[in-house]
């Protein structure tokens, strides 16, 4: 029997998360956790009782202990994350929360030995380096459910790295595909929340139409698979039927597919090493027909230009890259900026920085807080 703490287990990877495990019998959730939808997470604790919750906000999780009684400890804030990710029974943490939020907890959760299934990629993105000496040093596993990495993880079973040329990530590209500069001057928030293939939370959907959701992706690659910057190629596919690849010395090229649904990847990393039957629905390519793939606009989606940039400067600079770009998706969900402004904020922190290297969490929150400041007072 599998343990487990699930991290942001309201949202949409939280929830996807528990239908997979209302099918695998063989997991028991100990804790689960949620910002601010508590009836949801009244009914998942009623569902799977977990022996903890930890809910953000204090007094909600003093009115929520009442209601439960001694069945479920209710912790709250950023120390019942820590708490929940280190209980000595669980021996694997989902990080489904969406943000730098979790860093502390999926550091706090390696240190103590837990196996993490990753798909709170901003954590990766911003303390890489740091992270992938602590999985080294506690001999944990590092188990990606973003979907491209979980391709490329498939991709690379059985093989070498230094049989590894390149990886090449797909992007659907967005429901701004083929939009030039100006046409994406003009973009409405409803807009930008409709996403094509992938019904997700808020903040990656809006990621997903910038193509910053694909430079964060490719920065997570990075540290995942150790891989240099020349590495990455990404190609978009709209279709989002093969979820990324891996390029071969010989020439080869190995690709994962499937119908665009993250109980998949979910699944393959709490299953790992084992592979399990699901009655989820079934790739048939002969209904699909036709998938194509074309290069990036990397002039007109300069979100995931900026990306690259980061990776090349090195440091601290994805760390400003990601961070400027929460607050500034946070400002336009709040309906404060512009949909353009998203990009130009990103850019600007990211050309006011000056690099550093980050020896430990506490630097990657100073470079954050800093990032924020610029981005509050521009
Ligand atoms: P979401 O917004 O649907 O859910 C986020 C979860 O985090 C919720 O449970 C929420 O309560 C919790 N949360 C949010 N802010 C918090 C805070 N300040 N403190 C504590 N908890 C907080 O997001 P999502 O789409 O499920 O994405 C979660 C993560 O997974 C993100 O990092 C995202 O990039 C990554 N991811 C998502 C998908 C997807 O299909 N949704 C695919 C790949 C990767
Ligand atoms: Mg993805």
């Amino acid at each position: 029997m599998r343990k487990i703490t699930i991290l942001g287990s309201t949202g949409s990877i939280g929830k996807q998360t528990l239908e997979v495990i209302r099918e695998q019998k063989n997991i028991e959730i100990v804790a689960l956790t949620a910002n601010q939808n508590i009836e949801l997470l009244e009914q998942q604790i009623h569902e799977f009782n977990p022996k903890c919750v930890v809910v953000m906000d204090e007094k909600k999780a003093m009115t929520l202990q009442k209601k439960m009684g001694h069945k479920t400890e209710v912790l709250w804030g950023m120390d019942g994350l820590i708490t929940v990710s280190t209980l000595s029974e669980i021996d694997l943490v989902v990080t489904a929360i969406v943000g730098m939020i979790g860093l502390r907890p999926t550091i706090a959760a390696i240190k103590s030995g837990k196996d993490i299934a990753l798909a709170n990629k901003e954590t990766l993105v911003t303390a890489g380096a740091i992270i992938m000496d602590l999985v080294k040093k506690h001999n944990v596993r590092l188990l990606p459910v973003d979907s491209e990495h979980s391709a490329i993880f498939q991709c690379l079973n059985g093989e070498q790295t230094s049989a590894v040329e390149s990886i090449i990530l797909t992007a659907s590209g967005g429901p701004f595909r083929g939009y030039t500069k100006k046409r994406l001057e003009e973009v409405t928030l409803e807009q930008a929340l409709k996403h094509p293939n992938w019904s997700m939370g808020a903040k990656i959907t809006i990621d997903s139409s910038t193509l910053v959701n694909k430079g964060l992706e490719v920065i997570e690659a990075k540290w995942l698979f150790d891989l240099r910057r020349e590495q990455i190629q990404v190609v978009v596919h709209p279709q989002s039927i093969v979820h990324s690849m891996v390029e071969f010395i010989d020439g080869s090229i190995i690709a994962q597919m499937g119908l665009p649904d993250m109980k998949l990847p979910i699944q393959y990393a709490l299953a790992y090493p084992e592979r399990v039957i699901n009655p989820y629905p079934r790739l048939k390519l002969g209904d699909i027909g036709t998938l194509t793939f074309e290069e990036p606009d990397l002039q007109v989606f300069r979100g995931l230009a900026l990306a690259f940039d980061a990776l090349r400067e090195g440091g601290s600079m994805p760390i400003v890259y990601n961070a400027a770009n929460e607050s500034a998706v946070d400002m336009f969900l709040k309906q404060e900026i512009k949909y353009k402004d998203i990009v130009t904020i990103i850019d600007q922190a990211m050309t006011k920085h000056n690099v550093t290297i980050c020896k430990d969490e506490t630097d990657v929150i100073e470079i954050e807080s800093w990032t924020r400041n610029i981005v509050r007072n521009r």
